[in-house]
């Protein structure tokens, strides 16, 4: 089975997610949707990828620019699918009548509100829910961390409740227009922020609050997160937990010297395209179990840890026959999903 795969938006998010599909062995990445000239155009045209337009009012840019256009987002839609929209927020939901007419199934981001599409998804919670659905949302790249790690502790203890401070990184590396530069911002000035009311679309019975601060960084996130198991666990056996659960990687700082995200982006640009690292980094050394309590720092990487989740949502939302062990299987071989940076 090829799974015929369009993306529309080729930003932060737009433009990993077709460089993840091109390596699948079940996919064929049939184009992704440009709206201006710039330099991600010319990327995708020197490297083959098929350019379509929002419409054809944009397509006479591209071609003075000498890049060529394939058509029309309602062109691609004809020939894919499955539409990955990847365009900022709010703008998938505008664009779900047009993918809802060409009967195609779509795949959304986290930035759109949770009615866009029929589940929230996060493959290691609800993968099997969301086989054969038409719409999948993919959760935020704060939520995707969180339910990574509450699932993976939930399947192999009960998680029953979970406190969570968010610090969040106050942009991406290119938006040079977004701050702070020079605070640390109550973002949302309220408690819980959205980020428990996003894991709670995955998980509705969880007692979860969270809170979170924007601080003048671009390069991930850091939660520090408490659990509280059903019952009592070891040190031990937690960390053997997620020393062996898929997309989690577990960072000594005793060996490596690994106490920060700058470190961490350090360490993986010596191996990584972009600096990508699209595993869920839990600091070993801060994981601290008293009794039922689990307590730990993690560090996200927001540009990319929701990728492998794309790739599992396509292949739910079309109705694949792999399984959730053969999803993850495949798509963490792919992209090189290892446990650890060398
Ligand atoms: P982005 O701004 O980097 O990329 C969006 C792209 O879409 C841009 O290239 C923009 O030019 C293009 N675009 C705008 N309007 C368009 C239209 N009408 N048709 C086609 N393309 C259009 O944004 P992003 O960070 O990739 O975010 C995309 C989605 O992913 C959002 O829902 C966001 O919340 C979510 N998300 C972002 C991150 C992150 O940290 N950046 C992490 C997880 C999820």
């Amino acid at each position: 089975m090829e799974i015929r795969v369009g993306v529309n938006g080729f930003g932060t998010i737009g433009k990993r997610v077709a460089l993840a599909v091109s390596l699948q062995r079940d996919m064929r990445l049939v184009g992704v949707v440009k709206r201006s000239v710039d330099y991600t155009a010319m990327f995708a045209a020197s490297h083959s990828i098929p350019i379509y337009t929002p419409s054809h009012r944009e397509a006479e840019e591209f071609e003075k620019a000498g890049l060529k256009v394939e058509g029309t987002l309602e062109d691609l839609l004809r020939r894919v699918d499955v539409i990955v929209d990847a365009t900022p927020e709010g703008q998938g939901a505008r664009n779900k009548p047009l993918y809802e007419e060409a009967g195609v199934r779509q795949v959304y981001q986290g930035g759109e509100e949770p009615g866009v599409a029929e589940v929230s998804f996060s493959t290691l919670c609800n993968y099997d829910d969301a086989r054969g659905a038409r719409s999948v949302r993919v959760v935020s790249c704060n939520t995707t961390g969180l339910l990574r790690l509450i699932c993976t502790l939930h399947r192999a203890f009960g998680v029953e409740r979970v406190r969570a401070v968010i610090v969040r990184r106050g942009a991406d590396p290119r938006e040079v227009k977004r701050g702070p530069i020079n605070s640390i911002v109550l973002n949302p000035p309220t408690i819980p922020s959205h980020h428990a009311l996003d894991v709670k679309t995955v998980l509705p019975w969880l007692d979860i609050k969270t809170a979170a601060v924007a601080v003048p960084t671009t390069l991930m996130h850091v939660h520090h997160v408490t659990l509280t198991l059903r019952g009592e666990a070891s040190r031990a056996r937690v960390l053997e937990v997620l020393a062996e659960a898929p997309r989690i990687m577990l960072v000594s700082s005793r060996e490596s010297r690994i106490r920060s995200t700058a470190e961490v982006v350090e360490a993986a640009r010596m191996v990584r395209p972009r600096y990508d690292v699209p595993e869920l980094v839990v600091f070993e050394d801060s994981v601290s179990v008293d009794g039922s309590e689990v307590m730990l720092f993690q560090a996200v990487h927001q540009e990319s840890i929701v990728v492998p989740e794309n790739v599992d949502a396509i292949r739910a939302v079309a109705g694949s026959p792999l399984s959730l062990e053969e999803t993850v299987k495949a798509t963490d071989a792919t992209l090189g999903l290892t446990k650890s940076l060398w």
